[in-house]
C-alpha cells in the first residue's frame, strides 16, 4: 500500500484501494490501481495506467450524467496524481445495480434456462447479443471478496433495502443507463450493460458511487461490430480472456490454481484498448 501523507488506508478491493482522510474521515481517496482481474481472479500482471485510464473516464461520465454522485475533487495528492477521487464517504447499499439493453453473458445463460433473467420475463426467441428493449434492470447480491456475485430477483432487493430504496435504485439505474446509453451510441459505442453502486448519506437520499461506466463496470461494443447472434468483442479484457484461455497460456481455467503472468503482448494491446475507448467516449487523448 501507498504511504500518503494525511491518508489512512483502510481496504483494498480487486482494482481498487481505499483511504480515509486523517483530518476528515467522511472523505475517502478511491485510488485505481492498475490491477486487472478475469475469471475471478485478481492478475499478477498489472495493465500500465489502467487506473488512470478508467479514474478519468469515470469523472467524465458523472460530468456527463446529471445526477447527485460522491465525487467532491479530483485534487488529489501527488502519489496518486491522475488515478484517484476524494469522494464522499458513504454507506454502501449492497446490491451491484446492472442494466442491460443487450442480453450475453450471465444474462443469456439465465435465459437459456428459463427464459427470464432475475425473473423477469422476456420475449421467446431471443439469442447471443440480442436487443433488450426497454433495457431491464437486474440487481446481483454483492458477494464476499473472491466470490461471485449473485444475480437476484427485485422482490429479494426489496426484501434487502425495502420497497422504497430498492425501485428508487432501479429507477435511477435505468435511467442513468438510458442517458449513458445515449451519449455512448452518439460515438459509435453501444453500452450493452453497466454496473451501478448507489450509497446514502446520513441524510438518507441515495448518492451514486463507485466508479461509473467504465470498461469494468461495463460493457462496451464498437457499434459497427454487433451482429444479433454472435459475441461482440468488448473494449476491454478480451485478450487478456482469449490468451488465457488459449493453449499457449497453459492455464486450466477449472484448475482453481492462478493464472499466469500475462506477455508483453497481451499487456500492450489491452492497454492500447482501454486507451481507446476513452478516447473514443470522451473525444479527449489520454495523457500518462
Ligand atoms: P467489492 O466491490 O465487492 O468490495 P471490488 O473488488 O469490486 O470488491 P473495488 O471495486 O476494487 O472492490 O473497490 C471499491 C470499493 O469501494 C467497493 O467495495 C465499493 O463498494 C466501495 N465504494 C465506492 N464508493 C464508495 C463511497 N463513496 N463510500 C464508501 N465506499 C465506496
Ligand atoms: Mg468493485
Amino acid at each position: 500500500m501507498l504511504n500518503i501523507p494525511g491518508w489512512k488506508h483502510i481496504s483494498s478491493g480487486k482494482v481498487r484501494d481505499l483511504y480515509e482522510s486523517e483530518s476528515d474521515p467522511s472523505k475517502l481517496l478511491v485510488v485505481a490501481s492498475d490491477r486487472i482481474s478475469a475469471y475471478d481472479f485478481v492478475l499478477s500482471t498489472p495493465i500500465p495506467d489502467k487506473g488512470k485510464i478508467l479514474t478519468q473516464m469515470s469523472a467524465w461520465w458523472f460530468e456527463q450524467l446529471n445526477v447527485a454522485n460522491h465525487v467532491v475533487s479530483m485534487d488529489v495528492p501527488p502519489e496518486v496524481e491522475g488515478r484517484a477521487m476524494i469522494c464522499e464517504r458513504l454507506s454502501m447499499v449492497p446490491v451491484e445495480c446492472v442494466a442491460r439493453g443487450y442480453l450475453t453473458g450471465s444474462g443469456l445463460a439465465e435465459y437459456r434456462e428459463s427464459g427470464m433473467v432475475t425473473g423477469i420475463e422476456l420475449p421467446e426467441g431471443l439469442t447471443e447479443s440480442s436487443r433488450l428493449e426497454p433495457a431491464i434492470f437486474t440487481p446481483a447480491a454483492k458477494a464476499e471478496l473472491g466470490e461471485h456475485d449473485e444475480n437476484v430477483p427485485f422482490e429479494r432487493v426489496v426484501e434487502m433495502v425495502g420497497e422504497d430504496v430498492a425501485a428508487a435504485l432501479r429507477d435511477a439505474t435505468l435511467m442513468i443507463y438510458a442517458r449513458a446509453a445515449e451519449i455512448a451510441l452518439e460515438r459509435g459505442i453501444i453500452l450493452a450493460d453497466t454496473k451501478f453502486e448507489f450509497g446514502v448519506r446520513s441524510d438518507g437520499s441515495l448518492v451514486l458511487a463507485d466508479e461509473v461506466l467504465t470498461p469494468d463496470s461495463s460493457r462496451f461494443w464498437p457499434a459497427d461490430k454487433w451482429v444479433e447472434g454472435q459475441v461482440t468483442p468488448s473494449f476491454d479484457k478480451q485478450y487478456v480472456r482469449d490468451w488465457l484461455t488459449s493453449a499457449e497460456s497453459g492455464w486450466d481455467r477449472a484448475s482453481g490454481e492462478e493464472p499466469p503472468e500475462l506477455p508483453d503482448e497481451v499487456v500492450e494491446r489491452t492497454r492500447a484498448r482501454y486507451i481507446e475507448a476513452f478516447e473514443l467516449l470522451t473525444g479527449q487523448t489520454f495523457e500518462p
